[in-house]
């Protein structure tokens, strides 16, 4: 079993709900196998400019409840220069740390990465309300952030209902529009707008007008923050528009921002957050270091960090030319399975959709 004195821990990127009840079974997990914690504040800028505190069992007490990041985040420019990952392992040995578990998106594991290549192990944990990392099937927040979305939309509906309009909400999902899918299903959208899948406008227009003519009142159109009009605008203020104009049903829209990204963590949230973070330390002790901790069929597995990241390049069409010379045949097949999977997940999803939203 590989010894530690002190590990870190930190959240980074956009910050997610669940966050925190990772960073409380990360901090318990390394005390209970007799290992320091301390709390990077405000991700690598806390580790570039020294700024972090202790934790202990008790300063990780109440928070398994609560939304945000007790740790803060940020985007720390600064950290993706070699002078400023020099001064993030210079405070790594300052302070004993000789192994860190960051909690984030896939930038928040290149990071990682590149403190594992110059010495200090990194273990990556998953926190994105958009689940957006191809690896993982789950990513911490996504739950919570859907069912933030299904109460603004019940809400929303009501008042659609009572004056017989449409509203058009956009939420958050900039690459994968799990969120708008389905939050969108889950809420009766009449139709859903994701970058995986191309909109088709008339199509939409045609179910609204024929949903009005048989008597229905209220219309919810969902769509992802990622999707944009042929002229690069952001698509849901534009189909506003165009569907007031085309249906004569006054329309409104709604974007729900970041009003998606607070709040308290839903169960599936924090159970998965707490059995990740655990994982994490497990893997540390194993003498693991730059792997992500991903769900896969419903079991907590790990993946080597560039493995995963070039998987999900290939599934956001973001691969170089040579992004794939570092890996087998089996490897790249693995990657395109797990691609493949995913699209037609969403496929079919957006079929369902599809078959009912009449
Ligand atoms: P997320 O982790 O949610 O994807 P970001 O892409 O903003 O969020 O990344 C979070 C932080 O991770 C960045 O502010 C930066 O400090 C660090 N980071 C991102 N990309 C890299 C990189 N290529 N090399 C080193 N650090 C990075």
């Amino acid at each position: 079993m590989a010894k530690f004195d002190t590990i870190g821990v930190l959240t980074s990127g956009g910050d997610a709900p669940g966050m925190n009840a990772a960073v409380r079974a990360i901090a318990r997990r390394a005390i209970q196998n007799g290992i320091k914690v301390k709390g990077i504040l405000g991700g690598y800028s806390g580790l570039v400019n020294d700024n972090m505190i202790d934790l202990n069992a008790r300063s990780v007490s109440n928070i398994v409840h609560r939304g945000g990041t007790i740790l803060y985040t940020d985007r720390c420019l600064e950290f993706k220069e070699e002078e400023g990952m020099q001064k993030a392992i210079a405070t790594c040995r300052r302070h004993n740390i000789d192994a860190i578990v960051a909690i984030g998106g896939d930038g928040t594991f290149r990071g990682a990465t590149d403190l594992s290549i110059r010495g200090i192990p990194t273990i990556g944990v998953t926190g994105s309300i958009d689940n957006d990392v191809t690896a993982t099937d789950y990513t911490v927040g996504f739950d919570t952030s859907m069912n933030t979305v299904i109460e603004c939309v019940d809400r929303l509906r009501d008042t659609c209902q009572s004056h017989a309009r449409c509203d058009v909400v956009e939420v958050m999902g900039r690459d994968c529009g799990e969120i708008a899918l389905k939050a969108g299903i889950a809420s009766g959208a009449i139709a859903i707008a994701i970058p995986e899948i191309p909109f088709d406008e008339d199509a939409a227009i045609e179910r609204i007008n024929a949903a009005r003519a048989s008597g229905k009142r209220s219309m919810l159109v969902i769509l992802s923050e990622g999707v944009f009009s042929t002229d690069g605008k952001p698509y849901g203020e534009v189909l506003c528009d165009v569907i007031q104009e085309k249906t004569g049903i006054e329309t409104k829209f709604a974007r729900l921002a970041h009003v998606i990204r607070g709040g308290s963590p839903t169960l599936r949230d924090r159970l998965t957050a707490t059995e990740m973070g655990t994982y994490a330390v497990d893997l540390l002790l194993e003498g693991k270091s730059d792997v992500i901790v991903a769900e896969v069929d419903g079991k907590i597995v790990n993946y080597d960090i560039t493995f995963a990241l070039t998987m999900d390049k290939m599934y956001k069409n973001k691969l170089k030319p040579d992004s794939l010379d570092a890996f087998s045949a089996e490897q790249i097949a693995q990657m395109k399975k797990v691609c493949d999977f995913r699209a037609s997940e969403i496929r079919r999803l957006y079929d369902i959709h599809l078959g009912l939203c009449q």
